[in-house]
């Protein structure tokens, strides 16, 4: 039999969602495992959205739609950015296929693309699906080094991705960073992505930045945006790209031929997330800053940045790894020994630290994070003797 594709070959599956997997398998197993691994709230999603879709699946919504998604649904999400019209929306199945046909769309083999490290799982392998180059620059306290992605630019590079806050260290990158990346993607002609998936998940009274903010380079952006963690829609699969119309024309070119629509009652129900006041969001917001907060102290002697956003914790743990282990190692064991799921820095190219997802109910969370800590202490014990 003839090999599979090199493009294949060269593509790991993505860490995070394979997880989900191992979780479930275990459960089968009859294991009790608390998931802090996943990046997903634990909460239902609105009760205005599930009877939207319901209504809509009754109503018999459930044929092929147009391409880039339904008109209104289009509309609704153009409200969002200023001078955007249906025109500049392409509805997709989540953000992730958003991403995907972004990079698609800009890159031709050989192309570098420039990301900040720490970074989400899927980044680097999308980027080598689309044939070009990810090109790490390691940030600094998990802030963007701007001078580190400047001197990363060169005559190959067509994108720098942006994501904040950001996954997997809920970094939020402030407007003068961004406008300076902004000007270097106009001086350099590069394109630009943000992934705003969690825009709406900011604490301690800072404020959200976009790169959308900065109207001299729209020409050159695309946004990627999501319901899944808003409006805790992770399985209905919906997510947006904003761009310029020539930019979302293209993409939905290459959508035409991989999926079509997004499923048809599932735009409803997103329609329904979109006409929800965004104060409803303020009381889960605020809850979720006192989880965040109690994750921290809990974790205690564990080095952690304050992350300001999104709703993950990324620890450094390298002072409690045994000689040569990873931290992929420490999540193997805290899985085994406590069963408890976290996701291992590696998966987005953080050694030496592990990611925890604290948008779970608090008793769960608290029993979660406390045998995370037993494990960690146990083994600081056996590392002793
Ligand atoms: N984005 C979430 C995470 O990082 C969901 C899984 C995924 O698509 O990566 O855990």
């Amino acid at each position: 039999m003839k090999p599979l594709s090199e493009r294949i070959k060269r593509i790991s599956p993505s860490r995070t969602v394979q997880l989900t997997g191992v979780i479930e398998n275990l459960r089968r197993q009859g294991r009790h495992i608390i998931n802090l691994g996943i990046g997903e709230p634990d909460e239902s999603p609105p009760q205005a959205v599930v009877s939207r879709t319901v209504h809509a699946l009754k109503g018999g919504q459930t044929r092929y739609g147009p391409v880039s998604g339904a008109r209104a649904l289009r509309e609704a999400i153009a409200h969002k950015f200023n001078g955007y019209t249906a025109q500049n929306i392409l509805v997709t199945n989540g953000s992730k296929q958003a991403l995907y046909t972004a990079l698609q769309v800009v890159c031709n083999p050989g192309d570098q693309v420039i990301i900040p490290r720490p970074c989400w799982v899927s980044f680097c392998e999308q980027i080598k699906l689309a044939g070009a180059v990810p090109v790490l620059v390691d940030t600094k306290a998990h802030q963007l080094n701007f001078e580190a992605i400047e001197s990363a630019v060169n005559t190959r590079t067509k994108m720098i991705i942006i994501n904040s806050p950001n996954n997997p260290t809920g970094a939020v990158y402030p407007g003068d960073v961004l406008g300076k990346i902004a000007d270097l993607a106009i001086k350099n002609d590069l394109y630009l992505i943000s992934d705003e998936a969690y825009e709406a998940f900011v604490y301690d009274g800072w404020t959200y930045n976009s790169l959308f903010d900065f109207p001299h380079v729209r020409d050159r952006l695309v946004v990627a945006g999501s319901f899944s963690k808003i409006h805790r829609m992770t399985g209905f699969r919906i997510g947006y790209a904003a761009a310029p119309e020539e930019i979302i024309t293209a993409m939905a070119r290459l959508q035409s031929h991989l999926t079509g629509n997004v499923c048809t009652f599932v735009q409803q129900g997103a329609l329904a997330a979109a006409g929800i006041d965004p104060s409803e969001f303020d009381r889960w917001r605020n809850e979720l800053q006192k989880k965040r907060d109690m994750t921290l102290e809990i974790l205690g002697d564990l080095p952690c940045h304050i992350p300001r956003g999104a709703f993950y914790v990324f620890p450094d743990v390298t002072g409690f790894l045994k000689d040569g282990e990873s931290a992929e190692a420490l999540a193997t064991d805290i899985l085994q020994r406590a069963g408890v799921a976290v996701a291992p820095g590696e998966a987005f190219g953080g050694e030496g630290h592990i990611r925890i997802c604290y948008a779970l109910a608090e008793n769960e969370l608290v029993r979660g994070l406390e045998k995370v800590v037993h494990v960690i202490k146990q083994r600081t014990g056996e590392k002793a003797t």
